[in-house]
């Protein structure tokens, strides 16, 4: 099942190294919102996080910019003020993905798709030829291939 495989997985965005995607060729990331970069229904960002992304910018020249399906956060978010966002995006849509290569200017092949949702972001970046991180800090490959093959049986059945 290729097409679900991602290129890497991680627990957490912070045990993604930054110098391994740059020797990857990796000029541009495109981060999910939900439970990637913020836990559902968190209200504040770590300094930490804010950290990580600063220094992916800086230290990689890695650009960043948020895809998501979710609405625009209701309250004020300070990644919003950090790094281009597009909500309602409407992932596994091409669309979408063409959209956030557009504006980070960088190509399909030099581009990573990081996310924590299995059609959206794995699906969405694979067939477009992107670079996949999966991330999921419940991960265990058991867990994950039952997850994939249940996906599958769901998805035979429409
Ligand atoms: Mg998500």
């Amino acid at each position: 099942m290729p097409i679900f495989k991602p290129s890497q997985i991680a627990h957490s965005i912070y045990e993604i190294d930054g110098d391994a995607l740059q020797r990857a060729g990796i000029k541009g990331i495109i981060l999910d919102w939900n439970n990637t970069l913020m836990k559902k229904n968190a209200e504040s960002v770590s300094d930490a996080l804010i950290t990580w992304l600063k220094n992916f910018q800086s230290r990689y020249a890695i650009k960043l910019i948020i895809v998501s399906n979710s609405k625009p956060p209701t309250q004020e978010n300070v990644l919003i003020n950090e790094i281009p966002a597009l909500f309602e995006a409407g992932k596994p849509k091409k669309k979408a993905f063409i959209n956030a290569l557009n504006i980070l200017g960088t190509r399909r092949n030099e581009t990573a798709v990081i996310g924590n949702g299995i059609i959206t972001d794995l699906w969405g970046g694979n067939r477009l030829g992107m670079y996949t991180i999966f991330v999921s800090p419940s991960w265990t490959k058991p867990h994950f291939i039952g997850m994939v093959k249940r996906l599958v049986v769901k998805v035979l059945r429409v």
